[in-house]
C-alpha cells in the first residue's frame, strides 16, 4: 500500500490531463468530511463537514476543515457535491460558504432542505442545484452521475465523478441494507455498470471496515422496538439522532399501533422532522403527532416524547431530563429508548444520562440490553462485495480513523487490488491520478480549524493546551510591586489562586523565593517588566512544583512603584 511521508510538503504543479484528490477532512478521524478534487485547472469539493471536539478540546463547539490551500481558488471551486445531510458531511458549508457565497450546492432533495435550514441560521441563502439517483450534470470540466446509496439518513447518494483522467466513484457513506424502511437499496447494479466502464479510482467508506460481516437491517430493529411500546407502563421517551428519519418513522409506527400520541421535542428534532414529513420521507398519520400541551393532558400510558439528546449533549433534551432541568420530568415507571449508537468518545456522558435516569426510576432500554441500533455503514463483508463489484483499479480508502483506513484498505487488497494502487492518505495528503496510476505527491495544510463560540480559527492548540491547564492545575496570580530603582519588591507580592489548593499561609515561603530572583535580576543589571515577570513565574512554577506536585498556570503581574 501507498502510505503517508511525513516530509512531504508543497506539490508540484498536477501533471496535465490528471486528477489531483486531496482530503481536507475525514481521513484519520470520524467527521468533518471533505474532499477536494482538481482537474484542469478547476475544482470540485464533496462534502464539507465539521468534526465534534473530545474532552480535550475544552470549549470548543465544532472542528472544521482547513481551507487554507484552497481559499485563493475559490473562483475555481465549480460546485460542492454533498452526499447526504448528516452534520459530519454538510456542517462546514456555511463556513465555506463565507469565502464565496454563490458555489452552486448539489445534493438530494433531504440533503439541500437540511443545508437550507442550516444555511437560514447563519442568514445565507445559497445556490442549489438538486439531484437525484440516476441524474447526470456537468460543473466545469466534471461529469457527474448520481446513484442511490442506503444510510442512516434517507436520501443519500454516491457519486461517480468523469474527467480526462478517468472514471472516479465517491461512496459517500453507505451501507447494503437489503430491506430499508423506504425500498431505496444502495445500487449495486449501477456499481457493477459502473465496474465494467472500469473504475480508476474508488473512494470508499471506512467506518466499518473493521466489523465482520454485514451490517444488520434496520428492520430487524422492529421486535426490540415494538416490545417497548407494547410493555412500557407509563410514557415512552425515545432519543435518537434528528436525522435519523427511519428510526424516527419506526417509533412513530409503533406509537400508533399501540395507542400513543407523539411530541417531538428539541430544536433540531422538531426542525428536521417538520422538513422530512412535509418533503413525504416521513409517513405520519393523522393526529399522531401533538403538541406538547395536548400531550400532556393524556395518560401516562398513552404518550410517547421524541427527543434529542441521545449522545449525552449537555444541552440536548435527554441530559435535561436527567438533570432535571427540564419542563419534562421523567419519573419512577417511565421507559426511556435510546434508539441510536453510542459514538466512541461519548460514553461517559451516556451512561451518566442513563444512571440519572435509572435513579429517577425509568427504565432505560438502549443498545447494550436491547436489539435497538444498528449502524449505517457497510461492514467488512459489504465492502469486500463492492470492491469485487466495481474491481477498480486504485482505491483510496476515506471516512475514519487510521486502523479503519487500513483495515479497508486491507480489503481490496485481498480482492485482488494492487497493493500500489491501495493509497492510504491522511488530511492534507495530495493524491495524483495520472496515466491510470495513483501517488502521494505532496502536502497541504490540514489542521483543526476551531469553532469557539463566535471565533473561527483563533483558538490555537495553545491555547487549548492553556484550558487543559487551568482545569486540571489552577491557576496563581502573582502581583509584585518593584521598586524601579532597586530593583527590589517595594512591598510584599499579592497572591491569588483560583483552583489551586491553597490556604493563608500556602504562599508566605514563596514570597522569599520571589525576593531572592529580584535581587539577583537586580545585580545582573535585568530589569525590564516582561523578564522581571518571567523570572517571577519561574520560581512560583517551579515552588508549586517542587512542593505540590502541581504545574498551576502561573500570571506574574509586575508594577513600578
Ligand atoms: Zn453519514
Amino acid at each position: 500500500m501507498s502510505r503517508s511521508h511525513p516530509e512531504l510538503r508543497t506539490p508540484p504543479a498536477l501533471p496535465e490531463g490528471g486528477l489531483r484528490v486531496i482530503a481536507l477532512g475525514g481521513l484519520g478521524e470520524i467527521g468533518r468530511n471533505m474532499t477536494v478534487f482538481e482537474h484542469a485547472g478547476k475544482l470540485l469539493i464533496v462534502d464539507c463537514g465539521v468534526l465534534f471536539p473530545e474532552e480535550h478540546q475544552p470549549g470548543i463547539d465544532v472542528i472544521l476543515p482547513d481551507f487554507t490551500s484552497i481559499r485563493d481558488r475559490m473562483d475555481d471551486v465549480v460546485a460542492i457535491v454533498l452526499t447526504h445531510g448528516h452534520e459530519d458531511h454538510i456542517g462546514g458549508v456555511p463556513y465555506l460558504l463565507r469565502e464565496r457565497r454563490d458555489i452552486p450546492l448539489v445534493g438530494s432533495r433531504l440533503t439541500l432542505a437540511f443545508i437550507d435550514a442550516k444555511l437560514k441560521e447563519h442568514k445565507i441563502k445559497p445556490v442549489t442545484r438538486e439531484v437525484a439517483e440516476g441524474d447526470e450534470v456537468s460543473f466545469g470540466p466534471f461529469d457527474l452521475e448520481f446513484l442511490a446509496v442506503n444510510h442512516s439518513i434517507p436520501d443519500a447518494l454516491a457519486v461517480a465523478i468523469r474527467t480526462a483522467a478517468g472514471l472516479v466513484l465517491h461512496t459517500g457513506d453507505f451501507k447494503m441494507d437489503q430491506f430499508p424502511l423506504d425500498r431505496r437499496i444502495t445500487d449495486l447494479r449501477g456499481f457493477a455498470r459502473l465496474g465494467e466502464e472500469g473504475v480508476d479510482l474508488f473512494l470508499t467508506d471506512s467506518t466499518n471496515a473493521e466489523v465482520p460481516g454485514f451490517t444488520m437491517s434496520e428492520g430487524e430493529l422492529v421486535p426490540a422496538i415494538e416490545k417497548v411500546f407494547r410493555t412500557a407502563p407509563r410514557r415512552v421517551i425515545v432519543s435518537s439522532f434528528a436525522s435519523h428519519v427511519h428510526r424516527i418513522q419506526q417509533v412513530l409506527d409503533q406509537a400508533h399501533a399501540h395507542g400513543r400520541k407523539v411530541a417531538f421535542v428539541g430544536r433540531s428534532m422538531v426542525r428536521n422532522m417538520g422538513i422530512a414529513r412535509d418533503l413525504g420521507y416521513l409517513n405520519v398519520p393523522d393526529g399522531l403527532v401533538v403538541d406538547m400541551k395536548v400531550l400532556e393532558k393524556l395518560p401516562a400510558n398513552q404518550v410517547c416524547l421524541v427527543c434529542t439528546g441521545s449522545q449525552g449533549e449537555p444541552m440536548a433534551a435527554l441530559s435535561r431530563m436527567a438533570n432535571r432541568d427540564h419542563v419534562i420530568r421523567v419519573t419512577e415507571g417511565d421507559t426511556v429508548l435510546l434508539a441510536s449508537s453510542l459514538i466512541p468518545g461519548n460514553e461517559n456522558a451516556i451512561y451518566r444520562v442513563i444512571n440519572e435516569l435509572t435513579r429517577w426510576g425509568a427504565n432505560v432500554v438502549h443498545k447494550g440490553n436491547a436489539k435497538v441500533h444498528v449502524s449505517g455503514h457497510a461492514s467488512a463483508g459489504e465492502l469486500v462485495y463492492c470492491y469485487n463489484l466495481v474491481q477498480p483499479r486504485n482505491v483510496m480508502p476515506v471516512h475514519g480513523e487510521w486502523r479503519h483506513l487500513r483495515a479497508n484498505g486491507d480489503l481490496a487488497i485481498r480482492t485482488g487490488v494492487h497493493p500500489k494502487g491501495v493509497v492510504l492518505a491522511e488530511d492534507g495528503f495530495v493524491v495524483d491520478l495520472v496515466n491510470g496510476r495513483v501517488s502521494i505527491t505532496g502536502k497541504v495544510s490540514a489542521g483543526n480549524v476551531y469553532v469557539d463560540g463566535e471565533t473561527v480559527g483563533g483558538a490555537t492548540e495553545a491555547h487549548l493546551k492553556d484550558r487543559r491547564n487551568l482545569a486540571e492545575e489552577g491557576v496563581i496570580t502573582v502581583v509584585a510591586i518593584v521598586d524601579a530603582d532597586t530593583g527590589r519588591l517595594a512591598e510584599p507580592p499579592d497572591f491569588l489562586a483560583r483552583g489551586f489548593v491553597h490556604d493563608e499561609s500556602t504562599f508566605t515561603e514563596v514570597e522569599p523565593l520571589i525576593e531572592k530572583a529580584l535581587a539577583r535580576a537586580a545585580e545582573e543589571g535585568v530589569g525590564g517588566a516582561i523578564q522581571l515577570e518571567q523570572l517571577i513565574s519561574r520560581a512560583v512554577g517551579q515552588w508549586a512544583h517542587r512542593t505540590y506536585r502541581r504545574s498551576p498556570m502561573v500570571i506574574p503581574i509586575v508594577i513600578d512603584a
